[in-house]
């Protein structure tokens, strides 16, 4: 393998992207950066400033003043805040202003690490298209909810299957329709649909697929 590796893992929510890219990074000694907590973060603030994350110039204003503390906030992984985040992503200037510090840590990883594993939308299409390896991890929209309904009843958040379902289906429209960096596998990309796969068996076929690309 060469010494700085670069991998990158697209997919809508709930695929399993975020397990993966944790596991891959442990394994090989990488960095790890989940690029949707950036955009969660700008959603995150305009709620509670009362913005409207459909205002392309407050959303704008957000994300190039992003407060990094945002990026630990329990609130950062609400439903709400997902929901907000995308809407905020599709708007040019917002991912404009997110780009450099997403290639910056691709290509600089903090402490040391010998590489990055980034995660997101379009890591493998925009942010990295150089990247060593691109996966897209996927899973059908209702195994995604009810993994979604699981995670958020463990936390003991009392949630209605539906309204996640349904919350899901628009921010995976909104998330492959959008004009700018839409959610596509990139052509290179190793595709591992999660629907019947699970943690373990998506890790070993990521790792025989980075050790093939390397
Ligand atoms: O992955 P996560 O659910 O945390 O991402 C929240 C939202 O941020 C996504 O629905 C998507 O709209 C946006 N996003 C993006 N590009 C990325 C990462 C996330 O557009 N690279």
């Amino acid at each position: 393998m060469r010494d700085r590796l670069v991998i990158a893992i697209d997919g809508p929510a709930a695929a399993g992207k975020g397990t993966l890219a944790r596991r891959l990074a442990e394994a090989l000694g990488l960095a790890y950066l989940d690029t949707g907590g950036l955009y969660r973060a700008v959603g995150l603030s305009l709620l509670r400033e009362g913005g409207s994350p459909d205002d392309p110039q407050a959303a704008e204003a957000a994300a190039k003043r992003l407060d990094p503390a945002l990026l630990n906030d329990p609130e950062l992984r609400g439903e709400a805040t997902g929901n907000a985040a995308s809407k905020v992503a599709a708007i040019p200037a917002v991912r404009a202003a997110l780009l450099d510090f997403q290639r910056n840590f691709a290509s600089n990883p903090p402490e040391g690490a010998k590489g990055a594993v980034l995660d997101g939308r379009d890591i493998g299409t925009v942010v990295c298209p150089d990247a060593d390896a691109k996966l897209f991890v996927t899973a059908s929209l209702e195994a995604r909810a009810k993994r979604r309904v699981k995670e958020l009843r463990e936390k003991g958040i009392d949630i209605i299957e539906e309204t996640v379902l349904q919350e899901m289906r628009d921010r995976d429209i909104r998330d492959s329709q959008r004009a700018v960096a839409p959610l596509v596998p990139a052509k290179d990309a190793l595709v591992l649909d999660t629907t019947e796969l699970d943690a373990d068996a998506a890790f070993r076929a990521a790792l025989r697929f980075i050790e093939t690309r390397n």
